[in-house]
């Protein structure tokens, strides 16, 4: 009988997709439903973005490519990272993937052994430990509660790593949380791993661009160059220029690391769509103008979840420094009951309560490690939001103390 492999015992499926699939089905099938599951922009892809790709079919750009880029491409990145970080990287150092999901899958594949460690600040995004776990390592996750902001500081990190630590996995600004490091919170981290030299440092930027009321990003190997040569930073195209179907993901590193990378990829997908390259090329290089529009239109969608959630009975939303999630406590309806009787055990009940009751579909916080929370993608118009919101609003005011008498 056909019998799938052990390996697939290891992981669940992708809580952000599952819950993304189940509001487009519910749409599909005509009923009133909000996704606010899934992390992806609303805006279109600008269009001199489109005309590059148009541009590259005409061309005839539709054949393989270099495993892991096309030299235009590395060469825009390249820039990127000299532009934007401060670093410099060669196109040996560079890697071009499907999405910034496969750069870290290759970097994990390629590097981490049964048994080593990867330590992930929890709340995390869904598919770090999932990834860990696939490529037989261990993920040793580190809670960073409401309190602390939901970042890892430096006592934390140093109580977690042990000799058999092969990766940090930081992210920031977060998915889940939105929650930004500062220069001095992060220079807590790295002044740790100095004194750790076997501890790689996997940077996931892909929200560098979404960050509010003038906060300064900046990556580990800008704030610490002495850890340089082992830190892979990852960042991509898909959220900053809503580029997210193109899937084209990327990352700056040791040579030896990036090549180890290309061997997974060489050996799986091959090179990601030529057509998408030539489109990040042009997205890259091209005017970045039209960015603060969307990180304005952005910050305002912020405080409008902000404001109307904590208007929530049982709800409690901090305000994030970036990306475009928010990351409520809904503590305060966990023991209650919903109008058909049921009572709320957990942050998945809620979640399917919002959906069931309100038709709103966001993703619970058990799936990023951190309880009782929820995640929300404001990444829609203030219209959609303000509605999503009230309907959140409807939903927690229905709740009550005590299971309803039959
Ligand atoms: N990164 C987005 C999210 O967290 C897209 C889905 C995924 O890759 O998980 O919703």
């Amino acid at each position: 009988m056909f019998k799938l492999s052990n390996r697939l015992s290891l992981i669940k499926p992708s809580a952000t997709f599952k819950m993304m699939g189940l509001a487009k089905e519910l749409k599909a099938q005509g009923k009133d439903v909000i996704g606010l599951g899934g992390g992806e922009p609303d805006f279109d892809t600008p269009e001199f973005i489109k005309d590059a790709a148009r541009a590259a079919m005409d061309a005839g750009d539709t054949k393989y490519t270099n495993v892991d880029g096309t030299p235009a491409l590395k060469s825009a990145i390249i820039a990127k990272f000299k532009r934007d970080n401060g670093l410099e990287f060669k196109p040996e150092e560079v890697s071009v993937g499907t999405g910034g999901k496969q750069i870290l899958y290759n970097a994990l594949m390629a590097t981490v052994n049964k048994g080593d460690e990867v330590i992930i600040p929890a709340p995390y995004w869904v598919s770090y430990p999932d990834m860990v776990l696939l490529a037989e390592g261990t993920p040793v996750i580190v809670d960073c509660p409401a309190e602390t902001q939901f970042k890892m500081t430096g006592a934390q990190l140093e109580a977690a790593i042990t000799p058999k630590t092969k990766w940090l996995i930081f992210n920031s600004p977060s998915n889940p949380t939105g929650a930004g490091y500062t220069r001095e919170d992060l220079k807590e981290l790295t002044d740790v791993l100095l004194k750790h030299p076997h501890v790689w440092i996997l940077s996931d930027d892909m929200y560098e661009h979404l960050v509010y009321d003038d906060f300064d990003f900046v990556t580990p190997a800008q704030v610490e160059p002495k850890l340089k040569d082992r830190i892979l930073t990852v960042n991509g195209v898909s959220k900053a220029y809503s580029m997210t179907g193109w899937r084209i993901g990327y990352a700056g590193g040791p040579a030896a690391l990036i090549k180890g990378m290309k061997n997974i990829q060489g050996q799986s997908t091959s090179n990601p769509s030529s057509i998408s390259q030539a489109a990040a090329v042009a997205a890259l290089e091209g005017d970045q103008s039209f960015m603060g529009e969307w990180v304005k239109a952005f910050k305002s969608r912020r405080d409008l979840v902000v404001k109307l959630l904590n208007e929530a009975d049982g709800v409690e939303c901090h305000t994030p420094e970036g990306a475009f999630y928010v990351y409520p406590s809904c503590a305060g309806a966990i023991g209650k009951v919903t109008p058909s009787g049921k009572r709320i055990e957990n942050d998945e009940d809620f979640v399917t309560y919002l959906l069931e009751s309100q038709g709103v579909a966001c993703v619970h916080g058990a799936a990023f490690g951190l309880s009782p929370h929820f995640r929300i993608s404001y990444a829609e118009s203030e219209e959609l939001l303000t509605d999503a919101c009230q309907r959140i609003q409807v939903a927690c005011g229905a709740l009550t103390g005590e299971v309803a008498a039959a």
